[in-house]
């Protein structure tokens, strides 16, 4: 299995406190001793993942820990995951190490550790700053967690901080929805995810839809266009359609899957992409540890991406990011230009200016980042 380039390598850790109403992540009810037994399938699924590629000890440039609420784990969790991953992969160019974690897991002495077990980039999930909202929401913390662990998070050494922020939530008018973003804002984190909340089947909201207060589709647009704004004058940069930074701190990581580049997961549901193959995991703990128990990599599916469908892939990860798609990556993957591949699909959406192009890249205009997953389906073979 030869990889070139850079690798980004993700960890799945699949339990929270508490299911937020909303949530349809892979992510289970926590306990230490059902976290514990995970993580020792996860290191067993990590072996068996080094002995099939040998030798072969291919060199990482981003690890991310997401879940779930990966900030449950303890410091020696943390550090058995980071010990194996070092005897199968290089991490000595490792520039970005993320973990996701929520205000309520979040203590001095903890962070203190993983900080010195390498993790450089912390993603909290905040989600709003209106404690009415968080309830409605099925979140553990208050705002005033939030608040407290952004300042841990500073005093145990962070520089490089991400707070994810929802909009369109259920009955939250716009001024609410923008003093969340404010506050935010005022604790001048590097870098802000902003995105809208969807109502995902299997969930608790999905049942209760018709009773949640949900915005309509212009104040949804109106809260957007808003939020743009305000970050755009606090020095954020928007680069893809949700992602905000300030200079210097875009998360390498995403920027990974968004340029349609390898990236290894390991963990229940975590999917991986290596030479034009997408697997994923199982996301039954239990199916998944009795694999890795037999000896076996816990693969759910894999699928060979070829043709107009890899092409299409590659397109759409790609104009997630405000920067588009560059023209000759396509062609050194492709060898075909995007312009021919796609000449129908592209001037229609040029007509009705959801896309521009020039010589190099093709992006979306800013209608088409308020519409993109309408785009994104043109693509679609
Ligand atoms: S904390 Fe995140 S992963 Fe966990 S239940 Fe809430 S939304 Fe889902």
């Amino acid at each position: 299995m030869a990889i070139k380039n850079s690798l980004a390598l993700y960890i799945h850790i699949p339990y929270c406190i508490k299911k937020c109403n909303y949530c349809d992540f892979v992510s289970f009810k926590y306990a230490p001793h059902k976290l514990e037994a995970y993580v020792n399938c996860l290191l067993e699924e990590i072996n068996i993942f080094c002995k099939n590629i040998g030798n072969n000890r291919l060199t990482v440039s981003t690890v991310y820990i997401g879940g779930g609420t990966p900030s449950l784990l303890t410091p020696e969790e943390l550090k058995s995951i980071t010990s194996t991953l070092n005897q199968c992969f290089d991490l000595n160019s490792v520039t970005e190490f993320t973990i996701e974690a929520n205000p309520e897991t979040i203590t001095f002495e903890k962070f203190k550790e993983y900080e010195a077990l390498g993790v450089n980039r912390i993603s909290m999930g905040a989600q709003s700053f209106n404690d009415k909202t968080l309830k409605i929401l099925g979140r553990v913390h208050d705002s005033s967690k939030i608040y407290k662990s952004f300042y841990i998070l500073r005093k145990a050494g962070f520089k490089n901080i991400n707070i994810d922020l929802m909009f369109a939530l259920p009955n939250e008018t716009i001024s609410e929805t923008i003093f969340s973003l404010k506050e935010a804002v005022k604790l001048n984190p590097e870098h802000i995810s902003y995105y809208s909340l969807m109502i995902e089947e299997n969930t608790p909201f999905f049942k209760m839809r018709d009773k949640l207060n949900l915005p309509d589709n212009n104040t949804e647009f109106l809260e957007y266009k808003r939020g743009m704004e305000i970050l755009k004058k606090n020095g954020y940069e928007q680069y893809e359609i949700s992602n905000f930074a300030k200079p210097g701190f875009r998360s390498k990581h995403n920027i990974q899957y968004w340029k349609n580049l390898p990236y290894i997961g390991f963990g229940v549901s975590a999917a991986s992409y290596i030479a034009r193959v997408r697997y994923k995991n199982l996301s039954n703990i239990a199916k998944y540890c009795s694999e890795i128990k037999k000896g076996n990599l816990p693969i759910d599916f894999r699928e060979h991406l070829i043709g107009k469908e890899a092409k299409a892939e590659h397109i759409i990860m790609n104009l997630r990011m405000t920067d588009g798609a560059d023209k000759k990556l396509y062609y050194t993957r492709f060898g075909n230009f995007m312009e021919t591949d796609f000449k129908k699909t592209i001037d229609k959406l040029k007509t009705i200016k959801l896309i521009k192009e020039n010589k190099n890249r093709l992006a979306l205009t800013k209608k088409g980042l308020f519409v993109a997953n309408t785009v994104f389906m043109e693509f679609l073979p």
